[in-house]
């Protein structure tokens, strides 16, 4: 099994660098040493502030790729933290730090389970093993994966199984994994009316007016029921602005934004279509703007989830629900490039919090268990 101390240091070395996104602060140039000593091959592929690292072995193959990001989020405020954010600290069995959880801590674990799978029974003929590692997740994610996923679209490399190291669990280490995630699409909206005195309405068009039962709809509406895979898409509005900020007069215009989380029984095309036949039915006046940040992605289940699934199974005696929910992750790039794509990874609890940390236990666990799927994927 993994070395726990060598997972250890590295983990704690990991929590040292402030790499807040998408500054790598050293930590990129630190992974290419670590994983050309262990016999990986390195291709640096950095794009404006964004360090991404692609870490390969082996010749020939089905290709395993592990992806994953080093950038954490900003702590806040420090005097809140029971430790020093970037020290990693130890305390009631518990391992605390910024990005513990989210996700130096897996991408420790990751290292040591594939330091000790070469070592071991690693055939290079046989087998071919990535680390796709970017600084930028938790920013824009502009110039993060979508650089790698380019760079091995360009070589016509194709992940045959890919493992993304995100927090994945939520009360125990493996009893979720995410086989899919939905698409992310956000509506800015101006809706136009005509100013004038409130007195007199007549002479004028409230957009408030116009656009509320329109809003209405938009948020009762089902948009469908969703499926075996996914939950119903949602639309929430997350702002709404209009008024001069007066009592007497009827603005102009109004601004509102929403967001859809949507499933695989839409595309971005068909919810705009909808969105736009709802605000004609009530005459709304308006421009929109549309920002598509996800389509959503669900793979079909195949020899990656039969593995993890009996992985975890061996090493947590857990059988982990399968779901599809949550933010969106670079697995809506990866899965441009891949056979199939599971995130599995330490529980999300604490990330983004003041005294983000994990079971200390759990980082252990999970590398023995990243080990047991690289064994299971090419030598059962
Ligand atoms: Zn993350």
């Amino acid at each position: 099994m993994p070395d726990q101390k060598k997972i250890f240091e590295l983990t704690k070395k990991l929590i040292s660098f402030k790499s807040i996104s998408p500054d790598q602060a050293g930590c990129i140039d630190y992974l290419e040493t670590v994983l050309s000593e262990i016999g990986f091959t390195i291709t640096r592929l950095d794009r404006n502030d964004t360090s991404n690292i692609i870490a390969m072995i082996g010749n020939n193959g089905p290709l395993f790729a592990y992806a994953g990001h080093i950038d954490v989020v900003p702590s806040g405020d420090l005097n809140k933290w029971t430790f020093d954010p970037y020290t990693l600290s130890s305390a009631n069995g518990e391992l605390y730090g910024r990005g513990i959880a989210d996700m130096k801590g897996g991408i420790a674990a990751f290292i040591g389970a594939v330091a000790k799978y070469i070592q071991t029974d690693f055939n290079p003929s046989k087998a071919r093993i990535a680390l796709l590692i970017t600084s930028d997740e938790e920013s824009s994610a502009v110039d993060g994966t979508p650089v790698m996923v380019e760079h091995l679209k360009a070589q016509d490399i194709i992940i045959d199984y890919c493992l993304i190291g995100e927090p994945s669990a939520k009360d125990n280490l493996g009893d979720i994994i995410k086989i899919g995630r939905r698409g992310s699409l956000t509506g800015y909206i101006e809706v136009f009316g005509k100013q004038g005195h409130i007195a007199y309405p007549q002479t004028c068009i409230n957009p408030i007016h116009t656009f509320a039962p329109a809003l209405n709809e938009l948020i009762t509406v089902a948009w469908d029921n969703g499926n075996d895979m996914f939950p119903p898409t949602s639309l929430q509005v997350v702002n709404i602005n209009s008024g001069l900020g007066v009592a007497n007069v009827i603005p102009n215009s109004l601004t509102a934004n929403f967001n859809f989380r949507y499933n695989n029984l839409h595309n971005a095309q068909d919810l705009e279509q909808k969105v736009a036949v709802i605000l004609d039915k009530y005459n709304v006046q308006y421009a929109i703007k549309w920002v598509y940040s996800a389509k959503p992605f669900y793979t079909k289940p195949g020899k990656l989830l039969q593995v993890i699934n009996q992985s975890i199974k061996q090493q947590l005696n857990l059988t982990p629900q399968q779901k599809t929910d949550g933010g969106t992750s670079d697995g809506r790039f990866l899965i441009d490039i891949s056979h199939e794509i599971i995130e599995f990874g330490l529980s999300n609890k604490y990330i983004h919090q003041i005294d983000e940390r994990i079971k200390t236990e759990d980082l252990y666990n999970l590398a023995n268990t990243y080990y047991l799927i690289l064994n299971k994927i090419f030598n059962d």
